[in-house]
C-alpha cells in the first residue's frame, strides 16, 4: 500500500443499518479521485453488529483501518482517534449515517488543493426537523459571538483538514474540545463550500436534548470566558439597581409612611430572590469551571483504544 495521501476519519456508534452503504459509496467515491486513501473508522463502544461488520470489511479491504474504543466516549473523541491514526496529507471528517454524503468528499479536496488549512462545509437544504435547524442557528450565532472564529454551520462535520492542522489538534490534550471550533483557531486559511444534505435514513440521531445542551455548554465554557463576564455584568448590574431601588423604598418610608408596599416586606423577599437566582447562578458557572480546571489537571486520556484492526502494529526503531 502507497502512503495515503486522503484520510477519511469515521465516529461510528451503533450504526450497523448504515456501514454498508457507507462503505459502498464512500469506496466509489474515493476511488472515482484517483488519489491514494484510507479510511479510519472508529467504533466508540456500539452495542450493536457495527465493530463485526467493519471488522469484516477491514479483512476484505486493505483501505480500511478499526479503532476500536473499550467503551462509548462520543463522537469528538472518536475523531481525535481517528485522527491519531491518519497518515494523509489531508484529512476529511465524515459522520457514519450518511447525512453527510461521500460524494462530496471529491469538491473538499479539490478545495484544499487551492491551498486552504481547513476547508469547512455549510449544508444547504439541510434535511433536519425545524426544531433541530432553529437550535443550530442559534447555537452558531451564540458560538461565533463567543469563541470569535466565523462559521457558518460548526454542526457539519463533513470538513477537510491538512496534516498540520490535524497535529497540532492532537497536541492539545484538553479533555472536552469542540474540533471544528478549535480547528479554525489554529489554521491559516479557512473556507466554507456548500454541500449537499440528506435525511438520516435509518438509526437514529445520538443526540438527545440533553445531550445537545450539555454540549453547547461545553463549547461556550471550553473556548471562551464570556459566561464569567457575561455574569460579573449581570451582578454589577443588579448591584447599580438594587441602590436605585433602595432610594425609592427610602423617599416612599419618608413620604407614604411606615405602612408603605406591605412595610416592605413584598419588596423585601423580590429582592432577596433575586440576588438569590443572580448567587446560584454565579456559583454554578464558577463551579463548572474549576471543574474543568480538576478534569484538566488530572491529565486522564481521553479515550482508551482496545484493539486497532487492519493495520500492522508500528515497527519500533
Ligand atoms: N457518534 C459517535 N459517538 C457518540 C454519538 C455519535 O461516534 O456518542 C457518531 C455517530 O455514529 C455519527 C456521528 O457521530 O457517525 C453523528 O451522530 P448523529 O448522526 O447521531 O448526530 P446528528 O446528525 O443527529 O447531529
Ligand atoms: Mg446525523
Amino acid at each position: 500500500m502507497p502512503e495515503p495521501y486522503i484520510s477519511v476519519v469515521i465516529p461510528v456508534y451503533n450504526e450497523e443499518e448504515n456501514l454498508p452503504e457507507l462503505l459502498g459509496r464512500l469506496k466509489a467515491s474515493l476511488q472515482a479521485i484517483g488519489k491514494p486513501f484510507e479510511v479510519i473508522l472508529v467504533n466508540d463502544g456500539s452495542r450493536d453488529r457495527s465493530l463485526e461488520i467493519l471488522r469484516e470489511a477491514a479483512g476484505r479491504d486493505p483501505h480500511l483501518v478499526v479503532v476500536d474504543f473499550n467503551r462509548n466516549y462520543g463522537q469528538h473523541a472518536a475523531v481525535f482517534a481517528g485522527f491519531e491514526a491518519s497518515r494523509g496529507e489531508i484529512i476529511v471528517t465524515l459522520d457514519a449515517d450518511l447525512q453527510n454524503p461521500p460524494e462530496e468528499i471529491a469538491k473538499l479536496v479539490a478545495k484544499m488543493e487551492e491551498g486552504y488549512d481547513v476547508v469547512g462545509s455549510i449544508r444547504v437544504q439541510r434535511q433536519d426537523s425545524l426544531f433541530r435547524r432553529m437550535a443550530s442557528r442559534l447555537i452558531n450565532r451564540v458560538t461565533s459571538m463567543a469563541t470569535g472564529v466565523q462559521l457558518h454551520d460548526y454542526g457539519c462535520m463533513l470538513r477537510a483538514y491538512r496534516r498540520g492542522v490535524v497535529k497540532t489538534l492532537c497536541a492539545s490534550k484538553e479533555i472536552s474540545t469542540f474540533i471544528p471550533v478549535l480547528a479554525d483557531m489554529f489554521a491559516g486559511r479557512v473556507t466554507e463550500i456548500p454541500v449537499a444534505h440528506a435525511e438520516r435514513l435509518r438509526g437514529e440521531s445520538k443526540y438527545s436534548f440533553f445531550k445537545l445542551i450539555r454540549l453547547q455548554f461545553d463549547l461556550m465554557t471550553s473556548f471562551s470566558l464570556l459566561p464569567l463576564r457575561a455574569t460579573m455584568t449581570v451582578g454589577v448590574l443588579t448591584a447599580i439597581l438594587s441602590m436605585a431601588v433602595a432610594v425609592v423604598l427610602i423617599a416612599g418610608r419618608l413620604i407614604m409612611g411606615r405602612d408603605w408596599a406591605v412595610s416592605g416586606v413584598f419588596t423585601l423577599f423580590a429582592a432577596l430572590f433575586f440576588f438569590m437566582g443572580v448567587l446560584l447562578f454565579g456559583i454554578g458557572l464558577l463551579g463548572e469551571y474549576v471543574g474543568r480546571i480538576y478534569m484538566e489537571v488530572r491529565k486522564r486520556p481521553r479515550y482508551v483504544v482496545r484493539q486497532v484492526i487492519g493495520r500492522e502494529p508500528e515497527a519500533k526503531p
